[in-house]
C-alpha cells in the first residue's frame, strides 16, 4: 500500500472539525485540517454565545473560535484553506480533492457543517449582498436606524434579530406561523424589545428593489392577502442546508442531506466519520459540535489502529 498523505483528513474548520484536530493532534496523529474560509464556522459569526458552558457571562463567537484554533495549533494541527470538492475511495485509504491537489489518508472526519436556505423567492438572489443577507454580524451594521426584516422564527432568526435590534429602527420578525420555534428565553427577550414587532402567519413573497431593498412584498397565510412592508434590509434565517454535495453515492444521508453516523461518529463508509451540524441529529450548538469532534477523533485512533496494525 502507498504511504498515504496522513493519518487523517478533517474537512471544515468550526467547532466539531477543530476539537477532532486538537484531539489528533494530541493523539499523535498526522491530521490535517482543510477550512473553504477561516476557521471558525457559522460559531464565528455569531456576535454572543451564551449557552456554550464555562463562559457565564457569554463569550462572543470569534473569541470562542480564534481560541480553539489556537488551541488546536498549539498541539501541531496543520490547518490549510481550501474546499474539500471530492472524496474517492482508494483501496483502504481515502483520497480527498481539495481545489485541484490530490490527498490521501487513512480515515476522513467530514465536519463542513451546514449553511443558510434560500427561501428561493423572487429578489432574493438578485439583491444579496444590496440589502439581502444571512449574517447579521457581517451586515448588520449598516442599517443603523434604518427598518428591516428578519424571516424565519428559529433560534437563529429571533437570536440575530436581537442583536439587530442594537442598529436598526425597527425590526420586523416575519413567521410564517403565529408560535416562534425559538428558545423559551429568546422568544421573552424578543418580545420585550420595543424596537421587535413580530408579524404573525405571513411569509415573504418578494423583495423588492432596484439599486438596494426598498421593500418586501408579504402574504398573509390566513386571508392570502398581500401587502408591502418598507424596508431597507432583509435577513433570512429559514434553516440551515448541510454541505455535504460532495459526499453523494459516499456516504448515507437522510432526505435533507445530513450525513448519517452511529453513536461512534461513523458514516455508512468505512474510515469516515462525521461531526457536527453536518450530521443528522437533534441539536446543532457548539455544545454538541465539540463532543461530536472528540468521539469521532478517538474513534477515528481506534479505527486506524484496528484496520492500519
Ligand atoms: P431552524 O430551527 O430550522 O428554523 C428555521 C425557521 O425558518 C423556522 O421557524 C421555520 O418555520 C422557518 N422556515 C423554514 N422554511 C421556511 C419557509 N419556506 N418560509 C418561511 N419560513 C420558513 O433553523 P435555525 O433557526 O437556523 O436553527 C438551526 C439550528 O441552529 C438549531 O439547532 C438551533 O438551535 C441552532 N442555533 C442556535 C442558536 C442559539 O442557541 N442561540 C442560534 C442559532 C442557531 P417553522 O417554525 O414554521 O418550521
Amino acid at each position: 500500500m502507498a504511504m498515504p498523505d496522513y493519518d487523517l483528513l478533517i474537512a471544515g474548520g468550526g467547532p466539531a472539525g477543530l476539537t477532532a484536530g486538537l484531539y489528533a493532534a494530541r493523539a499523535k496523529l498526522r491530521a490535517l485540517l482543510v477550512e473553504k474560509m477561516a476557521p471558525g464556522g457559522q460559531a464565528a459569526s455569531t456576535y454572543m454565545i451564551e449557552n456554550y458552558p464555562g463562559f457565564p457571562e457569554g463569550i462572543p463567537g470569534p473569541d470562542l473560535m480564534q481560541a480553539m484554533e489556537n488551541q488546536a495549533k498549539r498541539f501541531g494541527l496543520e490547518i490549510v484553506t481550501g474546499e474539500v470538492s471530492q472524496l474517492t475511495s482508494r483501496g483502504q485509504l481515502w483520497e480527498v480533492e481539495q481545489e485541484g491537489r490530490k490527498i490521501t489518508a487513512k480515515a476522513v472526519i467530514v465536519a463542513t457543517g451546514v449553511e443558510p436556505a434560500k427561501l428561493g423567492v423572487p429578489g432574493e438572489e438578485e439583491l444579496k449582498g444590496r440589502g439581502v443577507s444571512y449574517c447579521a454580524t457581517c451586515d448588520g451594521p449598516f442599517f443603523r436606524d434604518q427598518d428591516i426584516g428578519v424571516v424565519g422564527g428559529g433560534d437563529s432568526a429571533v437570536d440575530e434579530a436581537l442583536y439587530l435590534s442594537r442598529f436598526a429602527r425597527r425590526v420586523y420578525i416575519i413567521h410564517r406561523r403565529n408560535a416562534l420555534r425559538a428558545e423559551k428565553i429568546l422568544q421573552e427577550r424578543a418580545f420585550r424589545n420595543e424596537k421587535i414587532e413580530i408579524l404573525w402567519d405571513n411569509v415573504v413573497t418578494k423583495v423588492i428593489g432596484g439599486a438596494g431593498v426598498e421593500a418586501l412584498e408579504l402574504k398573509s397565510v390566513k386571508t392570502q392577502e398581500r401587502r408591502t412592508l418598507k424596508v431597507s434590509g432583509v435577513f433570512f434565517y429559514v434553516g440551515l442546508k448541510p454541505n455535504t454535495g460532495f459526499l453523494r453515492e459516499i456516504v448515507e444521508m437522510d432526505e435533507r442531506g445530513h450525513v448519517i453516523t452511529d453513536a461512534n461518529m461513523a458514516t455508512s463508509a468505512p474510515g469516515v466519520f462525521a461531526a457536527g451540524d453536518v450530521r443528522q441529529k437533534l441539536l446543532r450548538q457548539v455544545a454538541t459540535a465539540v463532543g461530536d469532534g472528540a468521539t469521532a477523533a478517538f474513534a477515528v485512533e481506534r479505527y486506524l489502529e484496528s484496520m492500519f496494525r
